[in-house]
C-alpha cells in the first residue's frame, strides 16, 4: 500500500468550461443534446476573447493540479477569436505546472473560412511545436471536404486527429463518413452511438454522457484503447473514475475497478512522463483501484513533477497565486456572462 501514485491524465477536457459554471440560463429550455449545444455551449463559445481563455485555462489547470492531474487532453473553441487561442492555453496551463495537449476544433458552423481559419489555428501551433492533435469539433457539424483537409493535415504533421464521434442521436452517421479517414493515432472522444470499429484510442466521459441524457458508451466491449475524460466538468479523474466504474458496474455486475484504472493508465500513451510524476495523496492505499474506488474524497496533498519540481505543496500550488486566479477568473466569468 502507498499513498503515492503517478500524476493522473485527463483524456478529454474542454477548460474553456471552467467559466460557465453559473452561466445565465439559455432564453428556452434545451430538452435535446444538439439543443443543448445551441443553447448553451455555442452561445459561451461566441463570446470567448483572450482574457476569458487564458483565465478559465489557469483556473481549470489549477483546479485540476489540485486533483493530482498533470496532464490534459484538451479541445478547444472560440469561434470569435481563433488565431494564437491555443498559445494563450498552452502558455497558462505551462505557467501552473501542468503539461497539455491541444488541439482547435474544427467546424464549418461558422462556414467554410471559419472552418479554414480553424484549421490554420491547429497548423499554425503544431507547426511552431506545440503540443497537440488536429481538432475537428464533429463529423456532424463538418463537410465531408473540411474532415478530409483536417485527416490531411494531421497525416501531414504526423499527429491524430482528436474529434467527438457519435456522442449523440444527431451524428449517427459519423461511423461511416470516418471510416475511410480515422487512424490509430486518432481521439475519438464519447462513440455512444458509433456503429463500427474505427481505428484510435476512444475518451470515455461517463459524467458528461449523463448530463447529456445520451446513454451509456459501453466503452468495455470496444476493442479500442480507452482513457477517461472530463469533457470540461473538471479535471478530478479519480472522480470520474469512481463514476466510470459504477456506471461499468450498473450494467456487468462481475465487472472489476481495475478495468477502470486502465483507461487511467493508458492516458501515459499521450503522457508517457506523467507516469514519472509523482502525487501524495491524503490516503494512505490510494495507489489501489479496489480502495479508491470506494473511497470518496481522496485528495492529492503534493505533487512532484518528473522534473524533480514540487508544483502543489499541502494542496496549494506552488508557481502561482490560487486567490488571485480564482479571483481574475470570476471577473472574467462576469464579463463573459454579459456578453450572452
Ligand atoms: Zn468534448
Amino acid at each position: 500500500m502507498s499513498a503515492v501514485t503517478p500524476g493522473l491524465v485527463c483524456g478529454h477536457h474542454h477548460l474553456y468550461s471552467a467559466l460557465a459554471r453559473g452561466m445565465p440560463a439559455p432564453p428556452t429550455q434545451p430538452t435535446t443534446f444538439l439543443e443543448i449545444l445551441e443553447q448553451v455551449w455555442w452561445r459561451l463559445d461566441v463570446a470567448l476573447d483572450p482574457e476569458t481563455i487564458r483565465w478559465s485555462a489557469m483556473l481549470g489547470a489549477v483546479e485540476a493540479l489540485q486533483c493530482g492531474t498533470t496532464a490534459i487532453v484538451d479541445h478547444h473553441e472560440s469561434p470569435s477569436y481563433i488565431e494564437g487561442s491555443l498559445s494563450i492555453i498552452a502558455e497558462a496551463c505551462a505557467e501552473v505546472g501542468v503539461r497539455t495537449n491541444l488541439c482547435y476544433g474544427v467546424t464549418d458552423r461558422h462556414g467554410p473560412h471559419g472552418a479554414a481559419r480553424g484549421l490554420a489555428e491547429n497548423e499554425r501551433f503544431l507547426r511552431a511545436g506545440g503540443r497537440g492533435m488536429v481538432g475537428v469539433h464533429a463529423a456532424f457539424t463538418c463537410s465531408d471536404d473540411t474532415l478530409h483537409a483536417a485527416a490531411a493535415l494531421a497525416a501531414d504533421l504526423g499527429v491524430g486527429v482528436h474529434i467527438h464521434v457519435a456522442e449523440g442521436r444527431d451524428d449517427i452517421a459519423a461511423g461511416v463518413r470516418l471510416e475511410p479517414l480515422a487512424r490509430d493515432d486518432w481521439w475519438l472522444v464519447h462513440c455512444v452511438f458509433l456503429d463500427r470499429t474505427l481505428p484510435g484510442t476512444i475518451a470515455h466521459n461517463p459524467r458528461s454522457n449523463m448530463n447529456n441524457s445520451v446513454g451509456y458508451a459501453q466503452p468495455a466491449t470496444r476493442a479500442n484503447r480507452i482513457v477517461l475524460g472530463t469533457d470540461g466538468i473538471g479535471a478530478d479523474m479519480l472522480e470520474e473514475a469512481r463514476l466510470a466504474y459504477a456506471r461499468l458496474r450498473e450494467n456487468d455486475v462481475t465487472a472489476t475497478p481495475l478495468t477502470v484504472w486502465q483507461w487511467l493508465d493508458n492516458g501515459y500513451e499521450l503522457f508517457p512522463e506523467a507516469r514519472l510524476d509523482q502525487v501524495t495523496w491524503n490516503y494512505p492505499n490510494a495507489d489501489s483501484a479496489w480502495h479508491v474506488a470506494y473511497t470518496p474524497g481522496v485528495r492529492a496533498l503534493d505533487v512532484v513533477l518528473d522534473t524533480g519540481e514540487q508544483v502543489l505543496r499541502d494542496g496549494v500550488p506552488t508557481r502561482v497565486d490560487v486567490a488571485e486566479v480564482q479571483a481574475k477568473a470570476a471577473e472574467q466569468a462576469a464579463r463573459l456572462f454579459a456578453r450572452l
